[in-house]
Formats: structure tokens, C-alpha cells, sequence
């Protein structure tokens, strides 16, 4: 393993295994496919992270869907190799101990990439600072604050006890690990034998930082009460930076990496928009994410790509060819893949789905601005298309967050309106929705539904999975979709305009989208197969081809890492 990396990757959650509930949606899948991809490209990098010991909650629903949160049982050697070194960060004035898991990444071409847990966890720390490590967005602010610590000072001391001495990256996923800059100012006064922070350090620390927001609502983005911070981090700390950032009551995550990061960036076009709009005095640029194909590509569509477009993995942009793909054969995978969602379905949940049904699926984190109820708003109508135009059967799954109260009542709703059509139209809620699920009900469907509330979908990469493998979209113009929506070639708008904000009139939602499934997408579906599996070509060949983690860590580099 050579420590010759240049970029350092943090991020509060990873997503690499589903044995592994080290991520809670889809920021962790995204910090996941990124390293991936990373490793695929041989980008000279590492990541960091937490280690969470009893995760992001197992789900368990009752019958009124009312969810009960459980901690992950798990087993950490199984996953992750114990590294010698310990590093110490300093929370509310105690010394706690940290040490460090190791995973590795494999590239398509053998690189490596080391993804490292950290871990308070140890007998020297009290018994709170043992637990400080074990949920992810667990616990009070306090608890919060402390795990950013960690996080970003902890992690950039961890790097260079682990013998990382040249990185002149630091990319920091979502301002939870902003807290690095302190650490990195610290290090260049003592390079610089300074003891007070000017603008020449300030500039030093600017160069090395990069920060990727990812949240289009102000309340969305961390911040902590000012007495808090100080506890926590020391009052000298923050009084050092004091005239330099025009901080009031509160230390804000976000602002923090703004101010010290020399390119900052939104997740997709629109949200880079929407983001630069929020913080005007920065300049904000915008990459739009993607995911790892070969990760989300089903077995049978992967087989597929490889007979006839060898080398796609290692160049994803050639799946641009999948349009040749005689139609037969890609149907034929199509069906295997709803065929294995179908019956572990049945087998899971006695559920009786039929594979010749037309099968919506819709998972994702459940939370009020991406309205999951949308689809039952009016439960008779669904209804009525199931039995005049053509017979449905739908999929959900998600996880709310344990403090979400509006997400948990949506599940409860969600349940309500199951029970309600449960002698016509068949809908299955799948528990516990983890990755392994996700590639599963991605692939497995034949269209792929998603409802957020306009501007509030940073970009959502749940479609680009099922881009990968034929399955089109029906979506709010919203994220990343704005992008990728071709109305009838790559899948279907629900409202035809994106134009709007968050207070615009969003009653008309649910009846453009039960239009389209009624006038479009069923008889396409039941009545014009051909064109059905053209959408579905169209799905790979211009959506899987570019909105992928290898395009976007491209840009990254170009953008960002080497510039
Ligand atoms: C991809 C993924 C997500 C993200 O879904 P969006 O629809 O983009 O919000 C969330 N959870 C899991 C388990 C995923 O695999």
C-alpha cells in the first residue's frame, strides 16, 4: 500500500456492503460508488469515515406501519481489518482514544483504495465516548458535534499516523466533516511556526479543501449552538477564527467549508443553481452524481454488456451502444431480473405478484419532501387503471429517520392506503431497504417512480440504478432528472414543469401522474412492447452511459482534485 495518496475523501456515512449498516441513504451509496469508481480510475486517494457499531437502525414495521428502530447486530472483524494506530481528539476537555478499521476497494484493474473506519470504541475512553461511535444521526446535538470531531480531527490525525503525509485534497462530503479545516489550519501554523491565523494560512488550508454540498433547504444544513461548540471543541478554538468568519451564535458546517474551501460544488445542475441562489457570495459550480455500473447492473444485464460492449466497466460512456442490443435479448434479462424480485417478493412477504404484471417500484429514505403518499392520492383512480387500462402491482420500501415524525406518519400512510387496495391492486411494502434491496427492486421493476416536491431533490441517484438496467423513470422534474428526462425516449416527466419553487401549487402532481400512467405508460407497456423496450434502450444507452461515478469523478478531477 503505498501512502503516496493526494486526495482525502470524508464523509459521514459509506455505503459499501448491506452487512455493513455504516450508511443510512443515499449520501452514504453515493460516498460509496465514488470510491469505487475512484478505485476503477486508480485515483491516488483514501476515505474516511465512522465506524458505526450498531448503525443506522434495523427496521421493523407493525401491521399499522408504525416503525421500531433495533441497533444493527453485526460483526465488525468480519468486514474490516484492525489497523496499530490510535490517535487521541479532545471533546469537552476529556482525551478520547480513537482507532481504526481498514477496507479495501479493488479496482476494475487491481488498485486499491482504503477506506478507513474510525472507532472510539475502545477501554480507555468512558463509557459514553465508547458509544460515540455507534449510531449514525443518532443521539442529541451534543453527541452530533462529537462525532464531527471525530470525523474531521480525529480523521486528519488518523491519516497521518497512518504515514498519509502528501494529500493536497481534502474533499469533504456534506459539511458533517468540515471540522477537518481546524485540524489542517492547525497544521499549517505549525509549519509555518505561527500562533495566529492570517490570511496566508487561511489561503494554505482554501487550496487543499474541497467541499460537495447537498442539501437544497437552509434547515437542512448542520449547525450548532455557539456555547455547544464551545464546549466541545475549547473556546480558544473558535475565538481564533473569530475575526476572520463574521460568526454570530451559531457555528454553521456549511459556512465553515465555504469559507475554507477553494471549489465548492452542488450535485446536479439544478441544485448547483439552487445552491449558488442560497449562498450567493460564493461561487458554487455543480457536478451531477452518478453511480458505480458494474455495482448496480444487474447480473444478467452485466452478462449482457459484456457480450456486446466488452470493456464497459472499465468505460462506462460505451454503454452508449447498448441501442444495438438486439431488443429480444434485452427484454429477456429484463424479465429474469423481475423474475428473482418477483419471486423472493412471494417467497418474503406471500405476496402472490405475477411477472407479467406491470410492476411500479418506488424506495427510497422515507421523508416528507419526497412524498411518498403521492402515488395514493386517489386510491380509486389507481384503482380504475388497474382494471380498465391494464393491471399494476407496485413495490415500496424505506427507511424514515428515527427522529423524522412527518416520515413515520407517511409510513403509516402508506400502510393505510396498502390496506385500502388490497383486493384490487397488489402493493408490497419490502422492510428494511438496504443496498442489497436496492439492486434488487432497481432492476427487477419496469418503472422506477419518484415524487419529490420540487427544488427540494438535490439530484436522487435511485433512478440512475434502474437507468442501468432498462428501467425507465417516471419523476418529478426534479434533481438529477431534469438532467435526464427525454419525454418517451429515456422515461417520463410526472409535471411538465420544473420551473417552479417550493411554494408553487403542487395539487395538479397527483393527477399528471395518474394521466401518464393512464394515457402513456400502460398501453406503451401492454400495447406497444417494441416501444416500451426502446424507452428501456434508451434508459441504458443515454442515462446509464453518463450518469455514472466514473463521468463524475472525471470531472471531479478535472474540477477539483488536479486544478
Ligand atoms: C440508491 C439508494 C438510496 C437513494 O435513493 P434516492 O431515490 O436517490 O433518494 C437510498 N437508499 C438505498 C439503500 C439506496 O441504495
Amino acid at each position: 500500500m503505498d501512502m503516496d495518496r493526494k486526495i482525502a475523501y470524508f464523509s459521514m456515512e459509506i455505503g459499501l456492503d448491506a452487512g455493513m449498516p455504516t450508511y443510512s441513504g443515499g449520501l452514504g451509496i453515493l460516498a460509496g460508488d465514488t470510491i469505487r469508481s475512484g478505485a476503477d480510475l486508480k485515483i491516488p486517494m483514501v476515505a474516511v469515515t465512522l465506524l458505526y457499531r450498531k448503525g443506522y437502525f434495523y427496521q421493523r414495521l407493525d401491521e399499522q406501519g408504525r416503525q421500531s428502530e433495533q441497533p444493527v447486530e453485526w460483526v465488525v472483524d468480519d468486514f474490516l481489518q484492525e489497523m496499530p494506530e490510535r490517535v487521541t481528539v479532545t471533546l469537552e476537555g476529556r482525551p478520547v482514544q480513537l482507532r481504526v478499521w481498514k477496507y479495501s476497494i479493488i479496482g476494475t484493474a487491481g488498485y486499491e483504495v482504503p477506506v478507513y473506519f474510525l472507532d472510539a470504541d475502545l477501554p480507555e475512553n468512558t463509557e459514553r465516548d465508547r458509544s460515540l461511535t455507534d449510531q449514525l444521526y443518532g443521539g442529541d446535538m451534543c453527541y452530533r458535534l462529537c462525532q464531527e470531531t471525530i470525523l474531521g480531527i480525529g480523521g486528519v490525525r488518523m491519516l497521518r499516523a497512518l504515514g498519509y503525509h502528501h494529500i493536497d485534497r481534502f474533499h469533504m462530503n456534506e459539511g458533517h466533516a468540515s471540522l477537518l479545516t481546524f485540524e489542517l489550519l492547525d497544521e499549517q501554523l505549525a509549519r509555518t511556526g505561527q500562533t495566529k491565523i492570517d490570511q496566508s494560512v487561511i489561503d494554505t488550508v482554501r487550496r487543499m479543501c474541497v467541499f460537495t454540498t447537498h442539501t437544497p433547504v437552509a434547515a437542512g444544513h448542520d449547525q450548532f449552538p455557539m456555547d455547544l461548540a464551545q464546549r466541545v471543541l475549547g473556546p480558544e478554538r473558535l475565538a481564533s477564527l473569530q475575526g476572520i468568519f463574521a460568526w454570530d451564535r451559531t457555528l454553521n458546517m456549511t459556512y465553515l467549508a465555504l469559507n475554507l474551501s477553494h471549489y465548492v460544488n452542488g450535485v446536479a445542475k439544478k441544485h448547483g443553481e439552487v445552491s449558488q441562489h442560497m449562498f450567493s457570495t460564493y461561487v458554487i459550480d455543480s457536478i451531477t452524481n452518478g453511480v458505480h455500473a458494474a455495482t448496480w447492473t444487474s447480473p444478467g444485464f452485466a452478462v449482457l454488456f459484456d457480450k456486446y460492449i466488452p470493456g464497459w466497466r472499465d468505460d462506462n460512456f460505451s454503454l452508449r451502444y447498448a441501442l444495438s442490443i438486439p431488443r429480444a435479448e434485452v427484454w429477456q434479462v429484463h424479465v429474469l431480473a423481475k423474475q428473482r424480485l418477483v419471486r423472493y417478493v412471494n417467497r418474503e412477504c406471500n405476496a402472490g405478484l405475477d411477472v407479467d404484471t406491470f410492476t411500479i417500484g418506488y424506495a427510497r429514505r422515507l421523508t416528507p419532501y419526497k412524498r411518498p403518499d403521492l402515488l395514493f392520492t386517489d386510491p380509486e383512480r389507481l384503482r380504475r387503471i388497474h382494471s380498465q387500462v391494464g393491471p399494476i402491482q407496485i413495490l415500496y420500501g424505506g427507511k424514515s429517520h428515527p427522529q423524522d415524525q412527518g416520515g413515520k406518519d407517511l409510513l403509516a400512510r402508506v400502510f393505510e392506503a396498502i390496506q385500502g387496495l388490497k383486493e384490487q391492486v397488489k402493493v408490497v411494502f419490502l422492510p428494511n431497504y438496504d443496498m442489497d434491496l436496492a439492486r434488487m427492486i432497481t432492476s427487477g421493476v419496469d418503472l422506477w417512480l419518484n415524487t419529490p416536491q420540487p427544488p427540494l431533490e438535490a439530484s436522487g441517484t435511485s433512478g440512475m440504478k434502474a437507468a442501468l438496467n432498462g428501467v425507465p423513470s417516471l419523476s418529478m422534474l426534479d434533481g438529477w432528472w431534469i438532467e435526464g428526462c427525454i419525454e418517451d425516449v429515456t422515461g417520463w416527466a410526472i409535471s411538465p414543469d420544473h420551473k417552479t419553487t417550493e411554494t408553487a401549487d403542487r395539487s395538479m402532481d397527483a393527477t399528471y401522474l395518474y394521466d401518464k400512467l393512464e394515457k402513456v405508460i400502460l398501453p406503451m407497456f401492454y400495447k406497444d412492447r417494441d416501444r416500451f423496450i426502446n424507452v428501456m434502450l434508451h434508459a441504458i444507452a443515454l442515462n446509464g452511459s453518463f450518469f455514472n461515478t466514473q463521468r463524475m469523478m472525471q470531472q471531479y478531477v478535472l474540477k477539483a482534485y488536479f486544478s
